[in-house]
């Protein structure tokens, strides 16, 4: 735990060239690029980098991507991006970027949505809002693991899944449309009575909800009628789907 809190939120660094050592496939749509940085600097479980694409005529586009690696990965961040349909700068990431290749970055930014060790937590991830979360539960394993946390992990379907193998005792998954054959778990969206269940025995402790606008509003709306303080409650919203 003293290396999480040792960990200070700083101001951004400076745009910086940075290369692509390593590209995962996580799921037909989600690829994981692990990033090398010449200016690295810890972040807390949550921060976010920053990445900006410039076309030939001078054209920007820049894009916020949720850091998934712990800070103890050093000198590196791994960066989970979901291809979006005509996205401009998810489908250049997935389309065109390779190994080895170089790729214009800035971060870690702060915010409120970062976990500094605080306990017990709950994590509620739709999607690709895992992300984050998954920053956060991989930190906690390798620093505390003893802290109790909670993660509530909602997906449309199976080919949907990412980190499915990394997946632990601490995650209760839901599929929202399509289950896997067999699957006696949860179907369906995380509702109160997941939350109640996951909860037992928190007292205290943040709840960090990370995902869509829609799969965010629902989640929190929950959260508080299963009576988490609304100061407890912090947020990341990724994009406009619900
Ligand atoms: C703090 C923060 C952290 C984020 N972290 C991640 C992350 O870890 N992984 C990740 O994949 N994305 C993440 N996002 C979303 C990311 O920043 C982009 O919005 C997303 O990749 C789409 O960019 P694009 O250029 O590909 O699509 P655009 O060209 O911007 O949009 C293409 C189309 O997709 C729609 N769209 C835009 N964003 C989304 C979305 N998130 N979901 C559904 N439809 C959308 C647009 O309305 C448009 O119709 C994060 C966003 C924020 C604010």
């Amino acid at each position: 735990m003293e290396r999480l809190t040792a960990v200070e939120q700083r101001a951004p660094g400076a745009w910086q060239v940075a290369t692509v050592a390593s590209i995962r496939l996580e799921t037909p749509r989600v690829k994981t690029f692990r990033i090398a940085l010449g200016m690295w600097v810890a972040h807390l479980p949550g921060q976010h980098y920053e990445v900006r694409l410039t076309a030939d005529d001078g054209y920007r586009a820049q894009r916020s991507y949720s850091i998934a690696s712990s800070p103890l990965l050093e000198g590196e961040v791994e960066l989970t991006v979901e291809r979006l349909e005509d996205g401009e700068v998810s489908m250049y990431m997935h389309d065109v970027l390779g190994v080895g290749d170089e790729i214009e970055v800035r971060g870690p930014f702060a915010t409120y949505f970062v976990w500094r060790g605080e306990e017990p937590v709950l994590l509620l991830g739709g999607g690709s809002g895992v992300v984050p979360l998954m920053s956060m539960l991989r930190h906690r394993r390798l620093t505390a693991p003893q802290l109790p946390m909670r993660m509530l992990y909602s997906v449309r379907s199976p080919e949907d899944l990412i980190y499915g193998a990394e997946l632990g005792e601490e995650t209760t998954l839901t599929y929202s449309r399509s289950a896997p054959p067999g699957w006696t778990g949860h179907i369906g969206r995380i509702d109160e009575a997941m939350i109640v269940r996951a909860a037992a025995g928190f007292t205290s402790g943040p709840a960090f909800v990370c995902g869509s606008n829609g799969f965010v509003e629902s989640a929190s709306r929950h959260l508080l009628t299963a009576g988490f303080p609304p100061a407890s409650v912090r947020t990341e919203r990724f994009g406009p789907s619900g």
